[in-house]
Formats: structure tokens, C-alpha cells, sequence
């Protein structure tokens, strides 16, 4: 049963798109470029369990750097370090992939690790006046590609 599964859920990747599957950013814990390290939001960060931080500027849906776990490891909460400081210091690449993108390319920039084991998912946005911009409007991981793979939930440690 469980290749059964997989076997469709493989066949399953190359009609799905990284919109369908991914996790929206107005439910994303992200932080705010301008954020200070003190206690609070170091402790907000160890709460929400993630390992990986979308950094914005200004609006959630312009999304600059990531801010790894890993990279707190120096950072004492009593110092208030400024989060710019470390993104500058660190300076985290961002992938992007476009909404449209299907699971099955997606998989494959994750395993030859082009992108990271996260991406950023956006769109142009060309209502309005002004000239088309892009926005990001979601982030997908590997851990989502994989959940689609074998049509089944991954359980978090
Ligand atoms: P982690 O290693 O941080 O737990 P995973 O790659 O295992 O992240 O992803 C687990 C789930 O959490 C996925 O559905 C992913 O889209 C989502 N996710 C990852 N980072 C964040 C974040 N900063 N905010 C909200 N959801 C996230």
C-alpha cells in the first residue's frame, strides 16, 4: 500500500504546483529586518521551533535574507544585536521559484541543492498603476515535496 502511495504520489509531483503545496506567508514566522535580538523575540524564535527565518523588510511580502537557527549560536540576548547586524555578517542567500513551478522541478533544484532546502514562492504582480513588481507569497521546503511524495504528513520532532 505504502508503494502504491508513493508510486502515484510520484506521478502526482508533475501536476502539482509549489503554490498548491506551500506554506502561505501570511502564515509564515518571519522577522522583521529592523528586529532587535533581545530576550523576547530570541525566546519567539526558540518557541516557534522553525530552522530557517524569512528576514522582510518593511512589508512580509518583500522577503531579503533568512536567518538560520545555526546563526544565533554566537549571539548573547543581553547585547540586543541588532538582527541586521547578523544578516549582514551572514548573509544568507534567498531562492525564489515562481508560483507556477511544478513539485516535480521543484524536487529536483532541492536534490541537486540549488535551491537550498527552502525556496521562496512568488508572483508578478502587475494590478495597479505602477510597474509590475514581484511579491512573495509563500515558502515551500523540501519537507513539503516530500509529504506530497508520499502523500502522508511528515511528524516534526
Ligand atoms: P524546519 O526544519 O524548520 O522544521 P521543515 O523544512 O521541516 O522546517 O518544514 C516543515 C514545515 O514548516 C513545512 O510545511 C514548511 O513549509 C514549514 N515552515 C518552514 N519554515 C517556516 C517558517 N519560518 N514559518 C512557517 N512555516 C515554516
Amino acid at each position: 500500500k505504502d508503494e502504491v502511495n508513493i508510486i502515484s504520489g510520484a506521478l502526482e509531483l508533475r501536476r502539482k504546483t509549489v503554490a498548491e503545496v506551500m506554506t502561505r506567508i501570511e502564515d509564515a514566522f518571519m522577522l522583521d529586518y529592523d528586529a532587535v535580538l533581545d530576550f523576547e523575540t530570541v525566546s519567539e524564535i526558540m518557541k516557534s521551533g522553525y530552522s530557517r527565518i524569512p528576514v522582510y523588510e518593511g512589508d512580509r511580502k518583500k522577503i531579503i535574507t533568512t536567518l538560520y537557527i545555526k546563526d544565533l549560536a554566537f549571539v548573547d540576548p543581553d547585547d540586543n544585536t541588532p538582527l541586521k547586524t547578523l544578516c549582514q555578517f551572514y548573509q544568507n542567500p534567498c531562492n525564489f521559484v515562481f508560483e507556477d513551478v511544478t513539485l516535480d522541478v521543484m524536487f529536483k533544484e532541492f536534490k541537486e541543492g540549488n535551491k537550498g532546502h527552502m525556496a521562496f514562492v512568488h508572483r508578478v504582480n502587475s494590478e495597479g498603476e505602477g510597474d509590475p513588481f514581484y511579491e512573495t507569497i509563500g515558502l515551500i521546503t523540501l519537507e513539503d515535496v516530500i509529504e506530497e511524495l508520499i502523500q502522508a504528513e511528515i511528524m516534526d520532532e
